[in-house]
């Protein structure tokens, strides 16, 4: 059994419901203000890969819709989010607009559904007051229904926040420097628990990762694993097997928006806006292939990796769009790159774990 095995999601939100009182939110893929739900006692529960056998969702999509949708919408369909009190739709990407209006407009489901959006053009002054008026927007329109924000509340999971990007940052940095006991599969397994466990719960598990993972990382070759999420598992486990260290990422639903670095002001609106614009470059917000470069060689500097997996959801046109350029400019860096593009929970196929084998021995 691994270490920190998280617990069941069905139970931990039925006990989320029954003692905490807590309303719960299916949300989908990728960044949006969890703090203004926090505040008003809403507990996001992240989608992004229920491990479900599709079946019906086909029938409402497109072959080529990636699977991180086609597994959502067809959660939904088998009746899986019953239990929820809403969901969130951010605006990530036209896959996650195009499910947005599936459930919403067309499958009858009666229960409320919410929509965040962020800036899609570059970034400047008016970027910034777009979507500081977004954040408001956003937590009136919840309060319309589930009670006004408080400013205290909204305070305070302001700061939970940032005790939790503290907290993953930390382990991110000690990973790096190679002193950090843990596995691959380990280290997501923990991080991963972030997506739907409360604060109240999750600061307590980073801190205890932290503490008993201090120390020597194993040996083996060093890579930086970046695309959208760290699935299928079994890609963690035969990286593990095969003595290769993830020591950095840029995942969309781990470092590209988890690292938040500390901001403070009066004004909680005026931190997450803040927080929002200090975020890594992304291919699903505002972030050109020259910021994604710089920011991955970054990171090859401070953890010495010596390639990169680019291990991409098979159909999704934000990451596929920039890697070609992104795998020229790396190669020119003298660094091994691997690209791979699957489905969600496929494991790896014979083929693919001889690639994997072919780059680890390449980076040796
Ligand atoms: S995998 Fe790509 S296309 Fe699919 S929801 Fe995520 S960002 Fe959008």
């Amino acid at each position: 059994m691994m270490r920190f095995e998280p617990p069941s999601r069905r139970e931990y939100i039925r006990d989320q419901k029954m003692r905490q009182g807590r309303r719960v939110f299916g949300v989908f893929p990728a960044q949006y203000p969890k703090e203004i739900l926090w505040a008003l006692n809403i507990l996001p529960v992240e989608i992004w890969d229920p491990p479900v056998k599709t079946t019906r969702a086909d029938a409402h999509l497109q072959p080529y819709i990636c699977s991180v949708v086609r597994s959502g919408l067809e959660l939904v369909l088998q009746g899986k989010c019953d239990d929820l009190d809403g969901f969130l739709f951010p605006h990530t990407c036209d896959s996650i607009q195009n499910l947005a209006s599936i459930v919403n407009d067309y499958l009858g489901i009666e229960k409320p559904c919410y929509f965040f959006y962020h800036p899609k053009a570059h970034y400047g002054p008016s970027s910034r007051a777009y979507y500081l008026e977004q954040l408001r927007n956003f937590a009136s329109t919840l309060g319309k229904r589930w009670g006004a924000v408080e400013p205290e509340e909204l305070e305070r999971s302001v700061s939970q926040g940032q005790q939790t990007a503290s907290l993953v940052r930390e382990a991110y940095d000690l990973r790096a420097a190679g002193t950090l006991g843990a596995t691959n599969e380990e280290f997501y397994g923990v991080i991963r628990q972030g997506e739907f466990l409360h604060p109240d719960d999750f600061l307590p598990l980073m801190r205890n990762f932290l503490e008993t993972s201090k120390g020597r990382s194993g040996s083996g070759s060093p890579v930086i694993l970046s695309g959208v999420l760290p699935n299928p598992p079994e890609l963690l486990r035969l990286l593990d097997e095969l003595h290769v260290r993830v020591v950095e990422d840029d995942l969309l639903n781990c470092s590209r928006r988890l690292i938040v670095p500390p901001v403070s002001a009066a004004d909680p609106f005026e931190v997450l806006t803040e927080q929002y614009f200090l975020m890594p470059p992304c291919s699903t917000r505002e972030g050109s292939i020259q910021a994604r470069l710089e920011y991955l060689f970054e990171k090859v500097e401070r953890s010495g990796a010596k390639g990169v997996i680019f291990w991409i959801v098979k159909f999704c046109e934000p990451e596929l769009f920039g890697v070609p350029q992104l795998v020229e400019e790396i190669k020119k860096k003298g660094l091994a790159t691997l690209v791979l593009d699957s489905e969600l929970h496929q494991g790896p196929s014979g083929q693919i774990r001889t690639r994997i084998e072919a780059f680890v021995e390449m980076m040796s």
